[in-house]
């Protein structure tokens, strides 16, 4: 599926930042912050309009976000294609030299045996080490 197809099938309106953060996305292959996206669509990267779209794309379930600290946020297309789950039920690795983050679809996220009265709203699994390009230098 391409930017507009995705847009449709989540009934969001055709706006050129939505499809621009999400053509970044696809082109970046892996998550990607928000400076690696402001890299790829240049003249119509404004930070507010940034925000905006990327609430609305989190909030009809086309990405998820993976927060690595309060400085590194990176922001990922969801497999649609797949099921169509907007949860974010992977884990994540983050490479600390790099920065990459990639998502490890095959890696779920554990069910939390929680104390009573406490209910789960999103459970974060991130991995941090070196990525195999990395790793070799290391
Ligand atoms: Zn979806
Ligand atoms: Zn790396
Ligand atoms: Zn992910």
């Amino acid at each position: 599926m391409d930017a507009i197809e995705l847009l449709k099938s989540h009934h969001l309106k055709k706006t050129a930042p939505r499809v621009a953060i999400i053509n970044a996305l696809i082109a970046g292959h892996m998550p990607q912050s928000e400076a690696e996206i402001k890299s790829v669509i240049g003249a119509l990267y404004d930070r507010i309009t940034f925000y905006r779209s990327v609430h609305s794309l989190l909030e009809v379930g086309l990405i998820h976000k993976i927060v690595v600290d309060n400085l590194l946020v990176k922001y990922a297309l969801n497999d649609c294609a797949n099921g169509h789950t907007h949860e974010v039920d992977h884990a994540h690795f983050y490479c600390k030299q790099c920065n990459a983050v990639i998502c490890l679809s095959h890696i779920k996220t554990p069910s939390c045996d929680l104390p009573d009265g406490y209910s789960e709203s999103e459970c974060d699994v991130l991995v941090k080490g070196y990525c195999n390009s990395c790793h070799q230098r290391n």
